[in-house]
This record gives structure tokens, C-alpha cells and sequence, in this order.
């Protein structure tokens, strides 16, 4: 004859307590053949659960062995004994174990999810079983919502739904009246007649006359074992065939997904705040850096009117230097050495000087620039009517001026500007054109400007050729670096001291783009902590959720989760949580800057989508970083621990 289908020779289990051991099983030697329907008694206490849970391979016995199929196996890894679990066992509890927030369709499926049954085949099946046991109108009811008989038909239905050989059932009957037991046991005995093999643990007499085997166990010891009728002649139930089929990860995945939303729906408060930590974290990451890269392009749009090829050259040591105003050596001629240079493109000169404008009635104060034909082209300065003055303007010292829009608004109003003569001091100016308000520097925009040549302002009112500052525009090609230098060394020899300085906009420019970049990592680093902190968060709720739901991840186990199907669901959960709150506080953020728009026009937030990528990216990082611990602890539980303990 064959092996039997299960063969234990002396099997011990032993507990650590105290200084000694606990022995609760003792060399059992057991065979179950194939189709049997196995009652096992004894007082509460003896062993029956233990004996139950090492023939389910939920636990392995200290020493002894055990024999499936001809197979050892005390020798299985995790894995080969989830697989067992999942395909030859079917568990059925003394307290049904089933998930509350699932359904009873949901509940049937787990099983069959993790064998990795595809999706419709999986409810077909979990549908007929039901629909078999009585529950065909019951599929979408919840645990709470049915009576413990329904509950246990579900946990049978469960049992079933890989086709297991073997029904081990725990005092399957204890929590039901005795109707309900009545049908359970007629169950049971059906399956028996199709072939399966029966265990069942009981208390009840009853019951046991109804099995075939009586197996009596006191204190873990086997201390009988009658047979009230002979076994059958095995009718040999076949593997299911699809137990091999492969296992498609990604649809795993796809449940794990499943399953933490279904998680997070049934805690949503807890999922909120465990999402806040991350939602403050990411919204404030993506406003600073808008806010940041707002204030920069700010800046920089400031600076861009004067380009940024251009030097301006000062008289003086630098700006604020108190001698300046009596520095006179910086002097048009000076200018027109530089323009020779070749690398120089063209050079302005600018002078000014503050007068009084009249024009009928009306006196305003102004500030009269004198500037180079090109100064419009080069400091940008845009012309809304009329025309900049030209070259011979500037040779001739023509009274022909452009004047800003303040200027404009003062002096006419409404009424035509152009070929208007007005006085500025003691001089009459024409205006020949009409320019944009510079709104650089502060209270710039509420000043009134004259644009008028260099030559006329050095002639009718400063009385000298000294000027206020060169601006030079470096031909192309050029290095502005290497271009200041020249012009240093320029200047130097001709006043024999170095008693100006340059302003280098691309300078400025970088300046302000380092500075800004610096601000901008250590705002990041201050964000990456706030991160952290919300990371931590998540862990440590995790790792309350992982203890709550023990019980779970029991049961989970011992219907075939694989440790990584475990790990993977918690892990899914972390990232999940952390995912979405890294959207809603981008979300946030963006309102946040609308809002902030509304309020006031003196910041402007710009959001790159780069920035809210990586807030998306790290915020999955921190779920999986902070996730793992929690999920590793939870994929490290014992089986069997882990149901007691749910
Ligand atoms: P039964 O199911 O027959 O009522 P069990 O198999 O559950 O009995 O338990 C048998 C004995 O083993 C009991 O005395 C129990 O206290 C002990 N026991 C069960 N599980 C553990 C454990 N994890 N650690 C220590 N002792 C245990
Ligand atoms: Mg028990």
C-alpha cells in the first residue's frame, strides 16, 4: 500500500515556560489517509488545536516528522508551505476569522487571489460556492450584517474555493446553536463524499458519532483511535490542475492596491491624519520653491531691460561711495575711447540733472536724463509714440526730447504730446517722443523722467563734459569677464587711478541665480526634514495598524499569503497614503498660490512641474522607506501566533 496522505511519527511540540519546557504534543504518530472524515477529542487544553495547526503546516512541530504525500515537511521553506496552505488546506475556525470590511464574495475570493486565480474566474467560483452552501442572496453582505451559521458557511465556502484535498476544521461547530451546527456537519460530510479529507476537531459526542475515525487525544498523547467503519478505497482526488499554473505578479499587485484602499476607506480619519504630516510637508516643499523661483524670474525680468551683455561704469570707488559726485574724470571722451575698442559694440554716456518743468500753468520736478542715440535700444526703454532722437541729435545738441508717461499725464493730460514744446529751467524742450515708465529701483515708477542727448544736457545745464556713468554694450562673441577687464585697464591708464567702478548685469545675473539657488537648497533641506517627520508619522501608525490587524494578516496567512503578499500589502498602503497626500498637498499649494495672487500682486508663485514631480516622487519614497519596517514586522509574523492573537 501507498504512504497514507499525511503519516506523523513522533511529532512533539514543545512551548518554552519558565526555566523548562512545555510538552503539548508528545510523539504522536498519526496516519489520515485519503478520504477519511477524522473526529478529534479530548478535554480543552490537550493538544487538538496544536495537532490541527502542524497538520495545516500553519506551525511545525519541535521534532518528529511529518510526512505529506510522501514528502518531509519539517524540510518546507515559507514559501512551500504557504503554497501548501494554499492549495491542499482548507482551514475552517471555531470563530469564522473572517475579514469584517470585505463582503462574503470578498472574503471567498482571498484565497483564490492569492493562488492567482484571474479575476472573473475567481468570483465565478467564490459565486458558485456560495450559491451552493445557501448564500446565493447573501454575496454582498458583510460579517456584521450575517448570523454565525451564515458566517461559517462563508469561512467553508472560503475553504473551498481552491479546491482543497484536506478540510481541517477547529470546532467548527462551538459557536454555532446546534441547528446551524447541524448544517455545517452536513457540509462536511458532503465534502467527505466528493473525496475530500475531513479533520475535524469537536467536543460534542454528537459529532464525533457521525465521523468515520475517532481520534482521542489527553494531555498530547494519542490515547486511542477507533474506527467505526473502514476507510473508503481512496477515490484518489486529484492536484487541481491550474495549482501550477503561474502566478501573475501584477495582478497580486493590483489586489494588494485593492486592499489598501479598502483599508484606508474603513479608517478614514486615521489615513487623514497620518496623511497630513505629509500634505503640510509637500504643500509647504512646492509653495517655498514657487514663491523662490517667482521672486528669482522677479528679479531677474528687473535687470533683463538693461541685457546682459552691458557694463555700466561709474565714477567712484563704488555705489555709495560719498566722493563720487566730485569724481569728474569719468568724461564723454573717455566714452568715445572705449567705442573705438573692438569689443566694444557701442557705448552711452549718461548724465542728469533735476529741473523744473513748466508748460503753461503747470510746473512739475523731473529728472533730465542725457543719454546716447542708442540708449533706448540698450537699456531697453520702449517708445509708445513718436521717436528716440537720433545721431545728429546728439551732435547738434538739438533741444529735441522723449519723455516718460508721468511725464506726459503732468504736464498735458489728455491732450497731445508730440511737438509740444515745454521749459525745463531755463532751457525750451521739444518732445519728439513718448517712452514707457522704467518702474526699476524704488518709487521709480512715480518719478517723472526727460530723455534728452548726453551733449545738450552737459551743455545747457551741467556745464561740463563729465558724466554720471557709461553704459556699454560688449560685442557679441565676447566675454563679459574678459571685457570688463579691458575696459578696467582702459580707463585706468587714462586717469591714471582707478577711480570708477563697473557693473557687470551678467554678473548680477548670476549672482542672483546662486543666491537664489542656495536659499532655495537650504529651504529644501528644512523641507526634507518636515518630511521626515511626516514619514515618521507614517511609520508609527503603520506599525499600530500592523499590530491592530494581527488578526488579519493570521488569518491572511493561513489561507496562503505568501510573506511577501503581506509585505507587499502593507507596503502598497504606505505608499498609497503617502502618494495621495503628496497630491492633495500639491493640490493644496497650487490653491494656495491662487489665493495668494488674489491677495496681493507682490509675490508671484511659479510652479514648475519638475518641482511637483519630485514632490510626487519623494513622497512615494518616504512611503516605502517608512513603510518597510511596519510591513517586515508584519510579514515576520507566526501564523499561528497571529490568529490566537486576532
Ligand atoms: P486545545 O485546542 O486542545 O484546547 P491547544 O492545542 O490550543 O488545546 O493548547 C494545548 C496547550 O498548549 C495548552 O495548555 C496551551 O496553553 C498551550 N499552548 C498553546 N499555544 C501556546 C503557545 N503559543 N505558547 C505556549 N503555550 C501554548
Ligand atoms: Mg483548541
Amino acid at each position: 500500500m501507498d504512504a497514507p496522505l499525511i503519516r506523523l511519527r513522533g511529532v512533539n511540540r514543545e512551548y518554552p515556560s519558565g526555566e523548562g519546557v512545555l510538552r503539548v504534543l508528545k510523539d504522536i504518530d498519526l496516519d489520515i489517509g485519503q478520504g477519511e472524515f477524522v473526529a478529534v477529542m479530548g478535554a480543552s487544553g490537550s493538544g487538538k488545536s496544536t495537532l490541527m495547526n502542524i497538520l495545516g503546516c500553519l506551525d511545525r512541530p519541535t521534532s518528529g516528522s511529518y510526512l505529506l504525500d510522501g514528502r518531509e515537511v519539517a524540510r518546507l521553506g515559507a514559501g512551500e508551505l504557504a503554497a501548501l496552505r494554499r492549495e491542499v488546506f482548507g482551514f475552517i475556525f471555531q470563530r469564522y476569522h473572517l475579514l469584517s470590511e470585505m463582503t462574503a464574495l470578498g472574503n471567498v475570493e482571498v484565497p483564490a487571489i492569492y493562488r492567482g486565480l484571474p479575476t472573473q474566474a475567481r468570483r465565478a467560483r467564490a459565486r458558485e460556492l456560495l450559491d451552493r452552501l445557501g448564500l446565493g442572496d447573501r454575496l454582498g453582505h458583510r460579517p456584521g450584517q450575517l448570523s454565525g451559521g451564515q458566517q461559517q458557511r462563508v469561512s467553508i465556502a472560503r475553504a473551498l474555493v481552491n479546491d482543497a484535498r484536506v478540510i481541517l476544521a477547529d470546532e467548527p461547530t462551538g459557536a454555532l446553536d446546534s441547528r446551524s451546527g447541524d448544517e455545517v456537519l452536513a457540509i462536511l460530510e458532503r465534502l467527505n463524499a466528493e473525496g475530500r479529507t475531513v479533520v475535524i476537531v469537536t467536543h460534542d459526542p454528537k459529532v464525533a458519532a457521525r465521523a468515520r475515525r475517532v481520534v482521542e487525544i489527553a494531555d498530547g498523547r494519542i490515547i486511542a483511535d477507533r474506527r467505526t467503519e473502514a476507510p473508503p478505497a481512496a477515490p484518489a482526488l486529484a492536484a487541481p490542475d491550474s495549482a501550477r499554473a503561474a502566478v501573475p505578479v501584477l495582478g497580486r499587485l493590483a489586489e494588494a492596491l485593492r486592499m489598501a484602499v479598502l483599508a484606508m476607506r474603513a479608517h478614514k480619519l486615521r489615513s487623514f491624519l497620518t496623511m497630513l504630516g505629509i500634505i503640510i510637508g509637500i504643500a509647504s516643499v512646492v509653495s517655498v520653491v514657487a514663491l523662490g523661483e517667482g521672486s528669482r524670474q522677479r528679479v531677474l525680468q528687473n535687470i533683463a531691460g538693461l541685457g546682459t551683455n552691458t557694463l555700466q561704469v561709474f565714477p567712484g570707488r563704488d555705489f555709495g561711495d560719498m566722493r563720487s559726485g566730485r569724481v569728474t574724470t569719468l568724461v564723454t571722451a573717455d566714452g568715445a575711447a572705449l567705442a573705438r575698442q573692438p569689443h566694444v559694440a557701442s557705448v552711452s554716456p549718461t548724465v542728469s540733472s533735476s529741473q523744473t518743468l513748466r508748460y503753461g500753468a503747470t510746473e512739475a520736478s523731473a529728472q533730465i536724463s542725457g543719454v546716447g542715440e542708442q540708449y533706448f535700444d540698450v537699456a531697453g526703454v520702449r517708445l509708445t509714440q513718436g521717436r528716440g532722437f537720433d545721431e545728429s541729435d546728439v551732435t547738434a545738441m538739438s533741444q529735441n526730447v522723449v519723455i516718460d508717461d508721468n511725464t506726459r499725464n503732468s504736464l498735458f493730460g489728455d491732450g497731445p504730446a508730440l511737438g509740444q514744446v515745454f521749459m525745463a529751467g531755463k532751457v525750451p524742450l521739444r518732445v519728439i517722443g513718448v517712452a514707457e515708465v522704467q518702474s526699476r529701483g524704488p518709487g521709480g515708477s512715480t518719478s517723472l523722467t526727460v530723455y534728452a542727448p548726453y551733449t545738450t544736457v552737459q551743455a545747457r545745464y551741467l556745464g561740463s563734459t563729465s558724466v554720471s556713468g557709461l553704459t556699454l554694450r560688449v560685442a557679441d562673441e565676447v566675454d563679459m569677464a574678459l571685457a570688463e577687464q579691458m575696459v578696467t585697464e582702459l580707463l585706468t591708464q587714462r586717469h591714471g587711478s582707478k577711480d570708477f567702478f563697473i557693473v557687470n548685469n551678467d554678473q548680477i545675473r548670476q549672482t542672483i541665480t546662486a543666491t537664489t539657488q542656495t536659499l532655495t537648497l537650504l529651504i529644501a533641506a528644512i523641507a526634507v526634514i518636515s518630511l521626515l517627520v511626516g514619514g515618521i508619522g507614517v511609520m508609527n501608525i503603520m506599525l499600530v495598524s500592523v499590530t491592530e490587524r494581527i488578526g488579519e494578516i493570521g488569518l491572511r496567512m493561513a489561507v496562503g499569503a505568501r510573506r511577501g503578499d503581506i509585505r507587499a500589502q502593507f507596503l502598497i498602503e504606505a505608499v498609497l497614503v503617502c502618494v495621495i497626500g503628496g497630491a492633495a498637498g500639491i493640490l493644496a499649494a497650487l490653491g494656495f498660490g491662487l489665493a495668494f495672487e488674489r491677495l496681493s500682486s507682490d509675490f508671484t508663485l511659479v510652479y514648475s512641474p519638475l518641482s511637483m514631480l519630485a514632490a510626487l516622487a519623494s513622497s512615494s519614497a518616504i512611503g516605502l522607506v517608512f513603510g518597510y519596517l511596519p510591513a517586515v514586522n508584519a510579514a515576520k509574523l507566526d501564523p499561528v501566533n497571529a490568529l490566537a492573537k486576532g
